[in-house]
């Protein structure tokens, strides 16, 4: 059941500390990118989120997308950004998280993960032994991920009636 727990709960990916992060041993940082690094109606990255690449760069770690989305959708993103990317990974599957790993020479240990998705970016991270960073998710839910936002709460309920996460309760 605790699989679904994410190792860090953040408010947004400006509120991870990546300095903290590298000190840990992690050496690349796997971002979703629907809802995470931007709302899912958005076409091109903020310069706030350049930024944000750029501070993550000059801490000498890697960042990458990763996400279940099309090549197209994510073309801007990874030209904005100035990251590699792997797109149709149907997270939570193992396949596209092995091959980065491979092809970056990384171990499990020297990955985190990060996204808004208890089902796909949170389990995928975890059944792999990455660290896991949940983030608030910046859009509204489309219609077709209502039912698993529906599960992720009723998991989410589970979870803080247990007292091991509370929705807005940050942690590191
Ligand atoms: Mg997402």
């Amino acid at each position: 059941m605790y699989r679904l727990l994410p190792d860090i709960y953040q408010k947004d990916v400006f509120s991870i500390d990546y300095e903290a992060l590298k000190n840990a041993g992690i050496k690349v940082i796997l971002f979703d990118l629907d809802n995470t690094l931007a709302r899912i109606d958005e076409n091109k990255p903020s310069q706030n989120l350049k930024n944000l690449m750029d501070h993550i760069r000059a801490l000498s770690l890697i960042p990458l997308i990763i996400s279940n989305q099309s090549k197209n959708k994510i073309a801007p993103f990874k030209d904005g950004l100035l990251v590699s990317s792997a797109f149709l990974s149907f997270k939570p599957l193992k396949f596209k998280y092995k091959k980065i790993m491979r092809q970056y020479k990384v171990k499990p240990s020297q990955v985190a993960a990060v996204g808004d998705s208890l089902f796909t970016d949170i389990f995928g991270a975890n059944r792999l032994g990455i660290t896991s960073v949940l983030v608030d998710s910046m859009g509204s839910v489309v219609l077709l991920k209502k039912l698993p936002r529906f599960f992720e709460n009723r998991i989410i309920g589970h979870y803080t009636r247990r007292g091991v996460f509370e929705r807005g309760v940050y942690y590191e």
